[in-house]
């Protein structure tokens, strides 16, 4: 089995996102930028699954500027066998991405698409949803377990106050949790050995996609502050504080 990994280039996630001057949006200028977590979760899987013997060939996509080649790279070093980095610049939306995917998914036939939940930029949570509704293929979403079952796959995901197992149809697209797996740190040979790895460069173009905006994005605001706290002299003055000031007791 063939399984496809989308990956998204993003702001680190230990980098403070600052707002732009304009407010349009949140400032790249000059930042490190890292594979999305969920997505190195998703690769990581992919790659346990080659181990466990249950697909032949991971193949890594990127729908971003031309630096996601960084990104494929990562995920390449990590153990992925080849890349498709379809180049684009500005904002792309899920749904564009989505039926890039799915173009990339009909050349490709994988068997399985194991993504992020969400990507930590603008945490739209969609592109995996939108990509199984347009192939209509099965979907298992929030992954805390995959395993391959011959024509299916049991899934355990993260639901609100516990977990749910499902049985669901290969072909598949499933969304990778926070609890799926850790993922591993290439290794030094592994990151030479993936500079050789080849990866393809396409446009949207190519797949026939139209990458408009649908949205416009109307503020983007800086959390509010938060307020300085409060030293307090006894646990009598924080139990009065609790009752008469913050009246959360
Ligand atoms: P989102 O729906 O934007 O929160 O993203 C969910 C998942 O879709 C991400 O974790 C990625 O696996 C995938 N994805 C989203 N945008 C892209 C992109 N530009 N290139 C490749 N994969 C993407």
């Amino acid at each position: 089995m063939k399984v496809l990994v989308p990956v998204k280039r993003v702001l680190d996630y230990n980098v403070k996102a600052r707002v732009k001057a304009d407010g349009t949006g949140v400032d790249l200028a000059n930042v490190k930028m890292s594979m999305n977590p969920f997505d190195e979760i998703a690769v990581e899987e992919a790659i346990r699954l080659k181990e466990a013997g249950s697909a032949e060939e991971i193949v890594i996509v990127s729908v971003g500027p031309s630096q996601s080649q960084e990104t494929i790279r990562t995920a390449l070093a990590m153990g992925a066998d080849r890349g498709i980095l379809v180049q684009a610049d500005g904002t792309v939306e899920p749904l564009a991405v989505a039926k890039i995917l799915k173009a990339i998914v009909e050349a490709e036939a994988p068997g399985l698409v194991i993504m992020g939940k969400q990507a930590i930029d603008d945490d739209c949570n969609q592109t995996g949803q939108m990509l199984a509704a347009l192939l209509g293929w099965s979907q298992g979403t929030f992954l805390k377990e995959l395993q391959i079952k011959g024509e299916e796959a049991e899934v355990t995901r993260e639901i609100d106050g516990g977990l749910e197992t499902l049985s669901i149809a290969l072909p598949a697209v499933v969304t990778a949790d926070l609890r799926l797996n850790q993922p591993r740190y290439a290794s030094l040979p592994n990151i030479m050995k993936a500079k050789k790895k080849p990866i393809e460069t396409k446009t949207a173009d190519d797949y026939g996609v139209d990458l408009t905006p649908r949205l416009e994005v109307v503020e983007t605001r800086e959390p509010a502050k938060r307020q300085a706290g409060v030293m307090v002299g006894s646990p009598a003055e924080l139990v009065e504080k609790l009752k008469n000031e913050a009246g959360v007791l």
